[in-house]
């Protein structure tokens, strides 16, 4: 992976709803109506106008993803994806891939250079953090050596161990180079 792809990727610990980016990304469910974790501190931090916003989608299904106004949020929008419940079968990985590339799709559509995603899945919904990192931060890069305008992609996690995971995969790909 060449240096300047890693350049853009950074962890941090902490509440994803505090970021002033141009979108945090949300670990939503199929209904897009809100539920706990992460969707829960957003759907609280945005106000009720967010899901307002979100009866209008009409749901999401697993692996794809929806963008809405950030409303109260320091971000200016809301990327909604739906990431697998853990089976361990192999297509729970392409689906949690789909998750990041759809949403850094969707921040290119909408001419958007800073998106922070949370640990897709890593909740209620039981991936192993050492699993999906590599999908994480591995699909990211690739989907940033097509796309110049991304300009910064923060993995916002809160426990020590997610911040161990990400920064160990990512200090291996920088050794890699
Ligand atoms: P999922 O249902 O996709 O597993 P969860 O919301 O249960 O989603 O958890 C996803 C990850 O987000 C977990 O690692 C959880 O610790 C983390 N998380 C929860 N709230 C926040 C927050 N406010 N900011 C950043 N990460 C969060």
């Amino acid at each position: 992976m060449p240096l300047n792809l890693l350049d853009r990727v950074r962890v941090q610990q902490g509440d994803i709803t505090r970021l002033a980016v141009d979108a945090i990304v949300n670990a939503a469910n199929t209904s897009l109506l809100g539920g706990g974790g992460v969707d829960g501190a957003i759907h609280r931090a945005a106000g009720p106008e967010l899901l307002a916003e979100c009866r209008t989608l009409g749901g999401c299904p697993t692996g794809e993803a929806r963008i809405t106004r950030g409303y109260r949020l320091p971000a200016r929008f809301v990327i909604h994806t739906v990431g697998p419940v853990y089976s361990g079968r192999l297509e729970d990985a392409v689906k949690l891939a789909s998750c990041y590339r759809n949403s850094l799709q969707l921040a290119v559509d909408h001419g958007l250079r800073s998106i922070a995603f949370p640990a897709i899945s890593c909740g209620v919904y039981g991936y192993p953090i050492e699993e999906a990192v590599p999908i994480a931060v591995d699909t990211t890069a690739a989907f940033l050596a097509r796309h110049e305008r991304i300009t910064e992609v923060i993995f916002v996690v809160f426990s020590d161990d997610h911040l161990a995971a990400y920064q160990g995969y990512l200090r291996s790909r920088q050794n890699a180079v």
